[in-house]
């Protein structure tokens, strides 16, 4: 398992009962997503907007978008079940901070309903810095960014566009401004006292090399965990066009060892959907659909 020596105290409280941050806590607390961010600000080339965002989940499934009052009742109702469900977090099926007044929404009803649950968010990062005041204040104490390149050079090859403001960005213009906000959300984030994750898509060929950089910037930046995730190649996605292939396992391990983090890599990351229910790797998801939660409350 992971050594938590060195962390202070309140790292180690915020760490030691979210299954994603403590290897050892996966096998005993269960975290849950709610689905209620459908819209996105970006598009990254290896998502087909049709299902799930891949920032946080697999490619291929799609789930049932929920209101912020339905999503409280489903915490309720997979609390009742699986008691040892102690992490709510936002993924999707967009980005949960595209949407900011659904997810805000749904976080504050969760507060007042289930005070002790963790509250946990992931991001693309654009609209970050626009929101860590608001995460504070909510208690949020989690928060997980995807970053696949710190360089703009290499970060061009793997978004479409960046609409920002009003406008549309392609290039290496899309690409610097995403990871300057990114930067700036994760200053912010620190300075705020909450535990940031960075995911990253390994993509064979494109930041494949890249990515020791992208895991020694980030930490230096003061990220806590960094998730290096395979690549998977969604149907109808830029990347299928393109010919590119899937990460393989082994891709993973030489990414993970050339990136230097050493136990601050997590190693147990399940690529989770949007609407995941259980313990990780256990997808009890179908159990509690729209259908089943309203009657069990
Ligand atoms: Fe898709 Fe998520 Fe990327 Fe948006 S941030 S384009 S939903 S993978
Ligand atoms: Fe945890 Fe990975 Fe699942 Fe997110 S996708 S809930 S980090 S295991």
């Amino acid at each position: 398992g992971r050594s938590v020596e060195g962390l202070s105290e309140s790292i180690i409280e915020k760490v030691k009962r979210h299954p994603c941050y403590s290897e050892e806590a996966h096998h005993f607390f269960a975290r849950m997503h709610v689905a209620v961010a459908p819209a996105c600000n970006i598009q990254c080339k290896y998502c087909n907007r049709k299902y799930d965002c891949m920032n946080e989940s697999r490619p291929g499934v799609t789930s049932e978008l929920l209101t912020p009052e339905e999503a409280t009742q489903k915490v309720l109702a997979v609390g009742s079940v699986i008691r040892n469900t102690t992490v709510v977090g936002i993924a999707g099926p967009g980005d949960p901070l595209a949407n900011p007044r659904q997810t805000f929404r749904t976080f504050e009803l969760i507060r007042q309903a289930a005070p002790d649950m963790k509250l946990c968010l992931s991001t693309n990062g654009l609209a970050l810095p626009d929101h860590v005041d608001t995460i504070r204040e909510l208690g949020i104490d989690h928060v997980t960014i995807t970053i696949n390149a710190v360089d703009p050079e290499v970060g061009q090859h793997i978004y479409r566009y960046v609409t920002w403001q009003g406008k549309l960005l392609t290039g290496i213009e899309a690409a610097r401004l995403l990871l300057e906000r990114q930067m700036e959300g994760m200053r912010e984030l620190v300075k705020a006292g909450i535990l940031i994750k960075v995911n990253s898509v390994l993509i064979p060929g494109l930041n494949d090399v890249h990515m020791a950089d992208i895991s020694a910037e980030v930490r230096k930046r003061g990220a806590f965990l960094h998730n290096i995730m395979p690549l998977i190649i969604a149907d109808g996605s830029d990347f299928q066009k393109e010919g590119r292939r899937a990460a393989l396992p082994e891709d993973v391990a030489a990414a993970q060892e050339r990136s230097g983090a050493g136990d601050r890599l997590m190693r147990h990351c399940r690529q989770c959907r949007a609407d995941a229910v259980g313990l990780l790797g256990e997808d009890l998801s179908g159990e509690f659909t729209k259908e089943k939660f309203r009657q069990m409350s």
